[in-house]
């Protein structure tokens, strides 16, 4: 089978943790992604809200020359770079020069507190896209970075929705009317998703997904955004190492299980879109 993930903070905790992508006891290793017979990565850095300032730029640095070396050895998988925190440039356009030179393909506007660009799903007060902000999604957006909304909170959606018709993506959301948690899309982004043509990755953290069954719940949620006319746009965005998730989701070697379930639910041309078609489609636009 074929696997997009359009997150994992996996790359983050090889740093963090001094482990090796390659084989290690994280919910990715690329030994144990060789069962996919096609596999995109989406590796993001993340910047936590308590690193600001140069140190972001630093500790962005840091991180991606892990990056750089474990990639290295992934002949089994196609590596995505993203960046999860607009943090990253420290206030600074210039910077995206930079990150559009390193190969990031993805920037996660905030994470869950306030930062130069916008506010995040978590900040005392959703004071929307900052002045920087809106500046800094036109730099984006012309070297083709995709502004990712997951983490966003709901003001700063809608400026950036009016700042820019690109086709943003959600990479690790879930659905907030099946589990209203603040991290999950509300239906009528979901709809400007729809309509713009982004992603939804759908998430695998058990706090998001809600009460019951992981893999039950996973599919009610994709249920959920087809409703809304997602068939174009649904796909994976696991959160896996950045996350807590439950046992039978649980690890890259668990995804082949995930798809024949998917399978028998959505029939092989969905769940095929779902897992790799509909990411890697937007993506080589891109
Ligand atoms: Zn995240």
């Amino acid at each position: 089978m074929k696997f997009f993930d359009l997150h994992c903070d996996t790359i983050t905790e090889c740093y963090n943790q001094n482990k090796s992508l390659t084989n290690n006891d994280l919910d990715i290793s690329l030994d144990r992604g060789k069962i996919l017979e096609k596999w995109t990565q989406v590796f993001a850095i993340w910047l936590p809200d308590t690193i600001r300032g140069n140190e972001a730029e630093t500790y962005y640095e840091k991180v991606l020359a892990k990056y750089k070396e474990e990639i290295k050895n992934a002949e089994n998988v196609n590596p995505v770079l993203a960046v999860e925190g607009g943090a990253v440039l420290n206030g600074k356009l210039e910077n995206i020069e930079k990150l559009h030179n390193d190969g990031v393909k993805i920037l996660t506007l905030t994470w869950n507190g306030e930062n130069e660009i916008a506010s995040g799903c978590f900040a005392e007060e959703d004071k929307g896209l900052t002045s920087f902000g809106k500046e800094a999604v036109k730099e984006l957006t012309k070297r083709n970075i995709i502004p990712d909304v997951s983490h966003l909170a709901e003001k700063s959606f809608y400026d950036l929705c009016e700042e820019t018709d690109f086709p943003f993506v959600a990479s690790h959301s879930d659905a907030f009317s099946l589990n209203p948690h603040v991290r999950n899309l509300k239906d009528e982004q979901i709809k400007v998703i729809v309509e713009r043509k982004g992603l939804i990755g759908l998430n695998f953290y058990n706090k998001f997904l809600g009460e019951g069954n992981a893999i039950e719940m996973l599919i009610k949620h994709a249920e959920h955004i087809l409703n809304l006319g997602g068939e174009d746009v649904l796909c994976m965005g696991s959160d896996f190492d950045g996350c807590s998730i439950d046992e039978e989701l649980k690890g890259i070697e668990k995804m082949e299980n995930l798809y024949s379930v998917f399978n028998k639910h959505f029939g092989e041309q969905l769940t095929d879109k779902i897992f790799y078609e509909n990411a890697n489609a937007y993506l080589l636009n891109k």
